[in-house]
């Protein structure tokens, strides 16, 4: 039987992997649509995540959900996980063996979804998909990787956390950045494909012309 978002929230809820399984209330294997273009990874679920078993329904939640609102995009278009979907204690930062350990879901999601744009939120994230170094150096920034387009952005809570106009702002603009990304790996994408159709058509009718023995 072939993979499912399905499948993945089932084995995400029954997940031995790593010892977070010991004190997770639910497992929080991520949700939206499963033809998202657009996949949010964020940290690891907190307090009501845990509880409820879905992923920023909190604060940080509210947020995302507005920041969405911004570019004119309703959070059931997008799909959102996180790089550990087991709430770590209190909250503490995930262990790499746990990261280690999630990313076969983070993989699995991507490769059903096939993203245009991945949005990393928050240091974890970004560090699994564009790479080391301070978040107010690289938000902003994107990478290509397997064809799709990554961004950076600080984590919701962040924002919340230094709550000035300008971060607002800041924010916002990161945001703002993605529509002309996903209108550019639409464009990206479909190219290639008109050029895989050339060639394949090249190729049949080469095939077309070959003497019969
Ligand atoms: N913070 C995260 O990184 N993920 C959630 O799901 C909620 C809060």
């Amino acid at each position: 039987m072939g993979d499912s978002l399905e499948l993945i929230g089932a084995d995400v809820r029954a997940c031995r992997l790593c010892k977070l399984c010991e004190t997770r209330t639910r497992g929080v294997p991520g949700e939206g649509s499963p033809n998202a273009e657009i996949l949010f990874i964020g940290e690891g679920p907190g307090f009501n995540e845990d509880q409820q078993g879905r992923p920023f329904v909190g604060a940080a939640g509210q947020l995302l959900t507005e920041m969405l609102g911004v570019i004119g995009v309703r959070r059931e278009e997008v799909f959102i996980t996180n790089v550990v979907r087991c709430r770590p204690p209190g909250n503490r930062d995930p262990l790499p063996d746990e990261l280690a350990a999630c990313d076969v879901y983070t993989q699995r999601q991507i490769a059903l979804l096939d993203p245009k744009v991945i949005v990393t939120l928050g240091r974890y994230s970004m560090a699994r998909f564009i790479g080391q170094g301070a978040m107010r150096d690289l938000h902003g920034r994107t990478r290509e990787w397997n064809g799709i387009t990554c961004l950076a952005m600080y984590h919701p809570a962040a924002i919340l956390r230094t709550p000035t106009v300008e971060m607002r702002r800041m924010y916002a603009d990161d945001f703002r950045k993605i529509p002309p990304l996903l209108a550019e790996t639409r464009q990206r994408r479909a190219a290639a494909a008109a050029q895989e159709a050339t060639l394949q058509a090249a190729a049949a009718s080469r095939a077309d012309q070959l003497p019969l023995f």
